[in-house]
């Protein structure tokens, strides 16, 4: 860590360093690495075109300077004592505890704003101007986590700033949690399934919960497929980590639980997962009315 700087309070190029660190070598790892070792099961139906990749890779790197001017806003708003940040270490055990809600809050805010500022970007004329650039990939790889536009990033980026007055956060925390999310955005582009295994507290809660039938994923939390449908289906599934919201409000696909179930079933299921491919391809991914 002592080659990425301190973990909190170094400046803006320290933030780009650790983004750029973390969010190359996640994408590495699960786009080259992974499938090379281990068995994976493709949720997609197409390949990603030739020099998607880099392409990908490189349009990432506007929203990782936009992050890094978030976190080097968010370090500056703190010196001045404006936020609820707050440091020392190390914890006490009730701190302790008190970290692990935090990181629970966090994931159902992320969620929330995630959701609904997604929904906004497929408002027409933002659609057009700056979300459509990350629908571009219709089978998406991880790389295509943080490909998007940086007027995107702002949007998307901005609660980690609104949530520094919200509650009060361990300062190193909030910025190794934001760090963590710039690997949950790339596992949810890998193109197999990496639920139940998506290494979040509730994720661990459910397989804990589970026991050995563990192995479904809890039916409360997004799989891999859940945001990849959204890059084959854009009027469909806007949220991050839960599925609360796309259900409570409609835009939960309606193949979307009997395809999970199918994948899940083995060989049985291998039907209805073709299912769900053929409708993939009987309607490729189009958009231009609002959400
Ligand atoms: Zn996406
Ligand atoms: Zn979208």
């Amino acid at each position: 860590m002592a080659l990425l700087g301190p973990l909190y309070g170094g400046g803006f190029w320290v933030a780009f360093r650790q983004l750029v660190a973390v969010y190359y070598t996640a994408g590495f790892v699960l786009h080259y690495l992974v499938p090379r070792l281990f068995h994976v099961k493709s949720v997609q139906q197409r390949k990603p075109r030739p020099g998607q990749v880099a392409q990908e890779a490189l349009h990432s790197l506007g929203p990782l300077l936009v992050k890094a001017g978030v976190w080097t806003l968010v370090e500056e708003l703190h010196r001045r004592g404006s936020t609820k940040l707050y440091q020392g270490w190390p914890p006490t055990l009730q701190q302790a505890l008190y970290m692990l809600v935090t990181i629970v809050a966090l994931d159902y805010l992320h969620d929330a704003w995630f959701y609904w500022t997604h929904r906004l970007l497929h408002w027409k004329p933002l659609y057009m101007h700056i979300h459509l650039p990350h629908h571009r990939s219709t089978a998406p790889t991880a790389f295509c986590g943080y490909s998007f536009h940086p007027l995107e990033a702002l949007l998307v980026f901005a609660n980690e700033v609104l949530v520094c007055y919200l509650l009060p956060i361990h300062a190193g925390l909030h910025r190794a949690y934001h760090l963590f999310t710039t690997v949950i955005h790339e596992g949810g582009h890998a193109g197999y399934e990496i639920a139940p295994f998506i290494p979040s507290l509730e994720c661990l809660a459910a397989l804990l919960l589970g026991g050995a039938s563990g192995r479904r994923p809890c039916a409360a939390l997004n799989t891999v497929r859940h945001h990849d449908m959204h890059h084959r289906y854009p009027r469909s599934h806007f949220s991050l980590y839960m599925t609360h919201w796309d259900w409570l409000c409609g835009t939960e696909h309606p193949e979307y639980r009997r395809a999970v179930a199918a994948h899940f079933a083995g060989e049985a299921g291998s039907k209805a997962a073709a299912s769900e491919a053929a409708a993939g391809e009987a309607a490729p991914a189009r958009e231009g009315k609002a959400a």
